[in-house]
């Protein structure tokens, strides 16, 4: 054998061992029952949809991904990764469904397939409770945000919002500077010590993280979106999807989401 052949062969088997080790094909809702395992990518900093309590995994998104898991004779086992790891796992079909209190968006929508929503959120400011931002209404706060640091969770709706986004129709915020945080408590612990001037998260993980940090609050009537969490599952994966969509429907009209929702959330 020639030594480019060789060398084409070298790779072949490298690129074949790569793509074994993070599960090379999608899982269908067969192979996925055949397996009894429905693997779940999410972030668990995200109370209440998903975080950890004495080492288990608790929220919202857990116990309906638990319920549906249950409802195909699986059980659930869960990738507790960054949010922005989310949707390349399902791409690279290391996980079977995304669940992470992830907003539907143009973007996303390209690259992963959603289900229906199962819960609409918006965007809420998390400002210290002393400050003179507290008081303010949307376009006094708006404008007082301009040039200020504001925090977020990286590669979210709340980020996108501050630096603007095309296809979600954000303007962004004037001289504006997004700092990242790998999740919500963090950017929260950084605003109570006085480092940013300001939370951009989703409304109900901020009613949670104030009453971690009391010297903050979440600004009254401010609501900066109106999104939608849905499931994400692999482009073309129609029969994983489907189903999905069913268990969701379905749920809704028996009651099980809002038991779910309510068990885990008191608004
Ligand atoms: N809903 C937001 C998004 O989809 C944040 C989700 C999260 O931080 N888990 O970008």
């Amino acid at each position: 054998m020639k030594l480019k052949n060789y060398l084409t062969l070298g790779i072949t088997l490298l690129m074949g061992a790569s793509l074994a080790s993070c599960g090379s094909t999608m899982n269908t809702l067969n192979d996925i029952k055949s397996k009894k395992q429905l693997v779940l990518a999410t972030n668990a900093t995200f109370q209440p949809f998903e975080y950890v309590d004495n080492g288990n995994f608790k929220g919202i998104d857990i116990d309906f991904a638990k319920a549906y898991a249950t409802s195909i004779g699986c059980e659930l086992s869960v990738s507790d990764i960054d949010f922005d790891a989310i949707i390349p796992s399902i791409q690279t079909y290391k996980a079977d469904i995304g669940i992470a209190g992830m907003t539907v968006t143009e973007a996303r929508s390209k690259v992963v397939d959603f289900t229906e929503s199962y819960y609409s959120a918006s965007q809420v400011v998390i400002v210290k409770a002393d400050s003179e931002l507290a008081w303010l209404d949307y376009d006094e706060l708006l404008k007082a945000l301009e040039g200020k640091t504001i925090g977020c969770q990286i590669g979210t709706t709340g980020e996108a919002y501050i630096t603007g986004s095309e296809d979600m129709g954000f303007a962004g915020i004037k001289n504006a500077t997004s700092k990242g945080y790998k999740d919500g408590v963090l950017a929260t612990k950084d605003l109570a010590a006085g480092n940013i001037d300001a939370v951009i998260i989703d409304s109900a993980p901020a009613s949670l993280y104030v009453k971690e940090y009391p010297t903050c609050v979440v600004v009254e009537d401010v609501v900066l979106t109106e999104e939608e969490y849905a499931i994400a599952v692999a482009k073309g994966n129609d029969t994983l999807l489907s189903s999905l969509n069913t268990f969701i429907k379905e749920s809704k009209e028996n009651g099980v989401l809002d038991s779910i929702i309510s068990a885990n959330y008191a608004e």
